[in-house]
């Protein structure tokens, strides 16, 4: 069986940034490194406020084998950035099991990356992180309206890293690969047209520069 065109374009964007990483030297690597810190900040906190809020509404309405519901689709959105701060926090042989499972055809109805202890990523995509389905938000969040609150905080702080009205880790990591010659499908923010309009409204409004991005 032929390989989708998701994992091909999946497959190619580990590749890619792969080699990249492996001809920096290790003062740029650390320098990347520390570009994202402030954002795993963010998704450790996310991750504990999920994992003390929502563990047990997802336990109960969806966990069987640890398998969530949410990861019961095929095709996740991964950005081209997801893929660079997995790569940056994983071991090679964390980056070759999630490889092998994107070669081999997916004929079940779940995501790829799904394996028997849960999701191969280190730091799974930030769609999968930030997703909540509308009955779990509706239990937790009705018995608890202050950590709804808390929910709408952590969703600003995304912002802060993927929404490009103003310059952004996660277009500004694409920025680094594109200057160094490389180009992939899940480079959003320099080929989605929805977020493409968002960075020339932000540059007319002189909240977005051309400012060289840091590497
Ligand atoms: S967020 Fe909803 S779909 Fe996802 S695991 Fe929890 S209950 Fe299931
Ligand atoms: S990438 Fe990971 S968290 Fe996201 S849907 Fe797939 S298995 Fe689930």
């Amino acid at each position: 069986m032929q390989m989708s065109a998701y994992n091909q374009e999946q497959i190619e964007a580990i590749g890619l940034t792969r080699n990249h990483l492996g001809t920096r030297s290790s003062s740029e690597l650390a320098s990347l490194r520390r570009r994202i810190r402030n954002y795993l900040q963010f998704r450790k906190d996310t991750a504990r406020f999920l994992q003390y809020h929502f563990s047990e509404v997802c336990t109960h309405k969806c966990y069987q084998d640890r398998h969530s519901a949410c990861c019961g689709r095929e095709g996740i959105t991964t950005f081209f950035a997801d893929v660079v701060i997995n790569a940056l926090v994983s071991s090679d042989e964390e980056i070759d099991r999630i490889v092998q499972v994107l070669q081999v055809p997916n004929v079940g109805l779940k995501c790829v990356y799904l394996g028997e202890s849960g999701c191969l990523w280190k730091v799974k995509p930030i769609v999968c992180e930030m997703f909540l389905c509308k009955d779990a938000s509706k239990t937790v969040f009705d018995k608890a309206p202050n950590a709804g609150r808390r929910w709408q905080r952590l969703r600003w702080r995304e912002k802060r890293y993927t929404w490009p009205d103003r310059p952004v880790l996660f277009d500004d990591l694409e920025t680094v690969f594109i200057r160094a010659g490389y180009a992939s499908n899940l480079m959003y923010f320099h080929n989605s047209p929805g977020l493409l309009k968002v960075k020339s409204q932000a540059m007319r409004n002189g909240k977005l520069g051309l400012s060289k991005p840091r590497k």
